[in-house]
């Protein structure tokens, strides 16, 4: 062991991470509150009040259902709620969570058709429509709003508009795009959005939601795949009572409330917009110094960048942490030591911004590329955003 301790700039450790993400104080303080009985009046007031807020955050009429799992528990929700035995899906594939939507119909037998494409580039919705063209068995597309492995953002209001106009049902990964990005479910015609707490959410993990447009309602009704604990018809039917079916993670939904209000005092154009100037201004900051961006279609709730030539992104990964107590995500499978993800979907500002630009800055510098100006790019960019 070394004798003096590494050089550090902080002791505060910050999460740059694509999930989970830095929980805001207010939100924090939700959850110290000690949690009521869940068959109560008080936690049935706040169950259908937090169903209603999850309403307003989707844009929809119809109903969401809050699920006590991580996101990929509400993607497994839908697959076995809206599959028919024998139905076909088209799953689209451009990073790890198109390849979950793959791997779900996969393991529940559910024959499919993909549409894949390279790591960091964005689904077309004319491959869609010729694909659905091409095959009328066809039942439902599952897609992606922000696929997160290569921080790409995907066309979802025209890739409705070709599940819509051929009556197939739209099934969306939303998990880093609520929050982030624009969705109105009912007018774009998305029947079902999926999410999960501690992505735009700004919570801890454990809520992940299923929200069906009134036209997709009876979507989950009939002979579908076999469903036990996921079974959707069973939420729908306690929800009007203010219940869950089964124990809800109730000190979670109290801080998704939290965030919904928080999300309604700022205005949903409002956060988007942040989310938007968050993004351009990482983009340029980090493009400033040498870093260039991996994704042709750039999702705004985190950024994938590859480093400078001559720097390891696994250094960059290692001294964040190290030196300046910042966490932020590698690559995945084949892009694994070669980019860094740098999450910034929730509460952050720009001033979160100087933070993670001004450290990856001192980074590159202290493993050899010399560079500057990154906080300065990123103010111009974000002030060209707003
Ligand atoms: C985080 C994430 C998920 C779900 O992952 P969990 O670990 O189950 O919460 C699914 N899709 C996307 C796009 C994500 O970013």
């Amino acid at each position: 062991m070394s004798a003096t301790p590494p050089f550090k700039t902080s002791t505060r450790p910050r999460l740059f991470t694509p999930g989970p993400v830095e929980i805001p104080v207010r939100i924090l303080r939700a959850l110290s509150q000690v949690a009521p009985h869940h068959r109560t009046d008080v936690f049935r007031a706040t169950y259908t009040k937090v169903s209603e807020d999850l309403k307003w955050l989707h844009q929809t009429q119809g109903e969401v259902l809050m699920l006590a799992a991580s996101g990929t528990g509400a993607m497994e929700a839908t697959v076995v709620n809206l599959m028919a035995p024998g139905a076909k899906a088209l799953v689209l594939v451009g990073g790890k969570f198109g390849e979950r939507w793959a791997n779900l119909c996969k393991a529940f037998g559910v024959p499919y058709e993909s549409i894949t494409v390279e790591w960091g580039n964005a689904i077309s919705p004319a491959d869609v429509a010729a694909k659905l063209d091409a095959d009328a068995a066809i039942t439902t597309v599952f897609a992606t709003q922000s696929e997160t492995s290569t921080a790409t953002w995907y066309d979802i209001q025209a890739i409705a508009k070709e599940t819509r106009s051929r009556g197939k049902r739209l099934v969306v990964d939303a998990i880093t795009g609520v929050g982030v990005h624009p969705l109105p479910q009912d007018e774009w015609g998305v029947d079902v959005i999926v999410t999960g707490s501690q992505k735009g959410l700004m919570s801890p993990p454990g809520v992940a939601t299923v929200s069906l447009a009134p036209f997709a309602l009876d979507a989950i009704e009939g002979d579908k795949l076999p469903r036990f604990y996921w079974d959707l018809r069973k939420a729908r039917k306690s929800l009007p009572t203010g219940e869950s079916a089964f124990t809800p993670p109730v000190s979670l939904i109290f801080a998704v409330g939290v965030a919904i209000a928080m999300m309604r005092e700022e205005g949903l154009e409002n956060v988007h917009r942040r989310h938007a100037k968050l993004a351009a201004a990482v983009r340029a900051g980090a493009q400033r110094i040498g870093f260039s961006l991996f994704s042709k279609s750039p999702a705004n709730s985190v950024t994938a960048l590859l480093p400078p030539a001559g720097v390891e992104a696994s250094a960059v990964v290692k001294r964040l942490r190290e030196v300046h107590g910042i966490t932020v995500a590698g690559g995945q499978d084949h892009m694994k030591g070669k980019m860094i993800r740098v999450g910034h979907m929730g509460s952050y500002d720009l001033s979160d911004i100087y933070v993670v630009l001004g450290a990856l800055e001192e980074c590159v510098n202290a493993l050899g590329h010399k560079a500057d100006g990154a906080c300065s790019a990123a103010r111009e960019a974000w002030e060209a955003a707003s």
